[in-house]
């Protein structure tokens, strides 16, 4: 058995990819390399690079394809040898078609959770802005419906947290990933894992990785 393994997780946001990639990290000997903490790092240190991509994250729009490429062409020639598991990475087309022709990449984790049960999770989220409180009408409401506990303070949704937003960006981010999952999987490289529940999900991700790659811990 290889027990090298070159990934990629894809999920939609509130698709539980953070927990999965964690889960993933914390069991087996894998580096994680996320785009977006790649990018933010270059930014706090102002380097060229985090200066020229600035602009376009503060700004919610994709930075530069050739730019991101090379980015996280460093990053992988730094891990050298051993397994990865991208995140973030590919966003577009392109990017997917250079990592594929520069890298032998062993499989993609692709999370595929129903949309309107990321609705329902996002939907329950109140938060008490002063503090940072976060709720869940579901599983951890607050004492007085509407109300923070602490300070007895009216709760907000987030913006970023309504329903119609949160459909939007789901929307935006189906068909953006639309043509990288045509390629992964025409390379024969996708592994679509349905569910509704992360607990319900990660076993099934666990079994795929564990039959590419010895676990580094014991489970
Ligand atoms: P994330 O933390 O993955 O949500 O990324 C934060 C921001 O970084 C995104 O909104 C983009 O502006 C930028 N970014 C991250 N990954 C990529 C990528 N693969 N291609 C282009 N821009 C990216």
């Amino acid at each position: 058995m290889s027990r090298i393994f070159r990934g990629i997780i894809m999920g939609a946001p509130g698709s539980g990819k953070g927990t999965i990639a964690a889960r993933i990290i914390k069991h087996f000997n894998v580096k994680h390399v996320s785009s977006g903490d790649l990018l933010r790092a270059y930014m706090q240190e102002a380097s060229n690079w985090g200066t020229k991509a600035r602009a376009y994250v503060e700004s919610g729009q994709l930075v530069p394809d050739d730019m991101m490429v090379e980015m996280m062409e460093k990053a992988l020639l730094s891990v050298g040898h051993g397994s990865w598991l991208l995140d973030g990475f590919p966003r577009t087309r392109w990017q997917a078609e250079v990592l594929l022709s520069k890298h032998n990449v062993n499989g993609v984790i692709n999370l595929v959770v129903p949309y309107e049960v990321i609705l329902d999770r996002v939907k329950g989220r109140w938060i008490h802005e002063p503090s940072g409180r976060v709720y869940n009408m579901d599983f951890n409401a607050p004492k007085v419906p509407g109300l923070d506990d602490v300070t007895g303070e009216a709760l907000v949704q987030r913006v970023d947290d309504r329903p119609e937003t949160v459909r939007r960006r789901l929307e935006i981010y189906s068909s953006m990933t639309k043509p990288i999952l045509e390629l992964c999987d025409q390379a024969g490289i996708l592994n679509n894992f349905y569910g509704s529940k992360t607990d319900g999900i990660w076993p099934n991700v666990l079994n795929y990785l564990k039959e590419q790659m010895v676990p580094s811990v014991e489970l």
